[in-house]
């Protein structure tokens, strides 16, 4: 964990303009957050309709901020002009620092990022919001390897204060640093992590995942287990918590790091395991993006 004014700030080179390419759920969060805190930032899509509801999910957000009477109307419009959204890379060339938040797909993602690396600058900072994919594996064609990171958002991004900066092999100081402070500066609390799988926080949670899996096996209630995790503290309990995340997120990211460790966390999703997740998944209760996963939603 960096403390402010550590030596990764010391040398960091500010972040004047960003952009992010996805306007989906992490992309449009991420946005907003960077307009929010007075970062201006192009976003940009390969679909129209996307670019509407990334811009249409940042209005209601500021929006609420005036209704709570946190900000002015005239404040509202001056940070929502911050994003600019765009369907190509015609501004990118004076971009400090891409953020890479298209789908989890690594042929996809590697396409975006080779497509984007000959549109900035050659001191322009890629970093990839990716949750499971090697940071080495998609540095693997890029031209300035020196240059790219892991920038790793939670869901949801104006919520969650948390982005891991991950470093990969060939991934500079001067990158990690500016990376950090971009993230400080968007009012998160950035750690820079090596690239491994499940980087930090999802080799944590992914243990956890599966110790309720196993829970269930024995025959425990969910809605009792998360109640009690509530009462020990928590803002959710792990069953509410896989709705939230959903069911085939959560298998996909349990293959990556069974294949990763798969000593210590085989049992979350190696071949042949057959978890109470794996279930939920297999009979299409994929959580609250299609309204039912271990609970019902309207
Ligand atoms: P999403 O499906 O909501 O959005 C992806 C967007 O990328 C879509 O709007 C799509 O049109 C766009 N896109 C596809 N190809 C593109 C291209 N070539 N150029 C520009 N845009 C393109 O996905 P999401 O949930 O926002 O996830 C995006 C990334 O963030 C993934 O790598 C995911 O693993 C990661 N992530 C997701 C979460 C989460 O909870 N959803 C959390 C952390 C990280």
């Amino acid at each position: 964990v960096k403390k402010k004014g550590s030596r990764y700030e010391k040398a960091a080179r500010p972040v004047k303009q960003a952009a992010v390419l996805g306007a989906g759920i992490m992309g449009g969060g991420i946005a907003y957050q960077s307009a929010s805190k007075g970062t201006p930032i192009l976003m940009k899509d390969i679909k129209d309709d996307a670019i509407e509801l990334g811009l249409k999910e940042a209005r209601k957000l500021f929006a609420k901020q005036v209704e709570r009477g946190k900000l002015s109307t005239e404040k509202m419009a001056q940070r929502l002009s911050n994003i600019r959204p765009t369907l190509s890379y015609g501004d990118f060339g004076h971009v400090d620092l891409v953020v890479e938040a298209v789908v989890e797909n690594p042929k996809v993602k590697e396409a975006v990022l080779t497509e984007v690396e000959a549109e900035v600058g050659e001191q322009t900072i890629l970093a990839s919001n990716t949750s499971t994919i090697s940071i080495d594996r998609l540095a693997a064609n890029l031209k300035r390897p020196e240059n790219f990171c892991g920038m790793h958002f939670f869901n949801p991004v104006h919520r969650m204060p948390l982005v891991e900066v991950i470093r990969g092999e060939k991934t500079s100081d001067a990158a990690v640093a500016a990376t950090v402070a971009y993230a400080r500066a968007m009012g998160k609390t950035p750690i820079v992590v090596n690239d491994c799988p499940g980087f930090l926080v999802n080799r944590v949670l992914f243990p956890y995942f599966g110790g309720f899996s196993l829970l269930m096996g024995q025959g425990a209630d969910f809605a009792r287990v998360d109640k009690v995790m509530e009462k020990f503290g928590w803002p959710m309990g792990p069953a509410y918590l896989l709705d939230v995340v959903g069911m085939d997120t959560a298998v996909h990211a349990g293959e990556v790091m069974a294949k990763g460790f798969p000593e210590r966390m085989g049992s979350l999703g190696g071949e042949g395991q057959s978890s109470a997740i794996q279930l939920m998944y297999e009979n299409d209760r994929l959580g609250q993006k299609n309204a039912k996963g271990f609970y019902a939603y309207e």
